[in-house]
Formats: structure tokens, C-alpha cells, sequence
């Protein structure tokens, strides 16, 4: 597939390390985890290599803030 560059803004629901397609839950768990304003984000699997944990271990923190209501989480 073509990268859709025309112009505009890059796309920031892509993953800036391997430009995988971000989930709204991907996107949360990055600013909650690194910087509540980024507007670049990383996708779990990327996110999981840079702290060195399991992607298991975002997937359960995401679970947990869901449960628990935080406003980062819809
Ligand atoms: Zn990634």
C-alpha cells in the first residue's frame, strides 16, 4: 500500500516508530503513560519495548484505568 503523504499534517494516529494504525486506546495509554499532550503516539508493541515490559502489561493497565473511569479513557 501507498503511504497517503499529500501535503498535509502527518497523520497522528500512526504509530511514529513502526506507523501501525493507533487505536483511541493505544493513543490514551501512550499520553497516560509518557506525556498527556503528545500528539505523536506509539503503539503498544512499540510502547511495551520502550519501558520493557509485556504488551500484556498495557493491555491490563488499560483495562484497570477503564475500570477505574479515567477521563483519558472513553
Ligand atoms: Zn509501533
Amino acid at each position: 500500500m501507498k503511504a497517503q503523504a499529500c501535503g498535509k499534517n502527518a497523520d497522528p494516529k500512526t504509530c511514529f516508530s513502526c506507523g501501525a494504525v493507533l487505536t483511541s486506546d493505544e493513543i490514551a495509554m501512550y499520553r497516560k503513560a509518557v506525556n498527556r499532550g503528545a500528539q505523536q503516539c506509539q503503539c503498544l508493541n512499540c510502547l511495551s519495548a520502550r519501558f520493557n515490559v509485556s504488551r500484556a502489561f498495557f493491555e491490563e493497565r488499560i483495562a484497570f484505568l477503564k475500570a477505574h473511569g479515567c477521563t483519558l479513557f472513553e
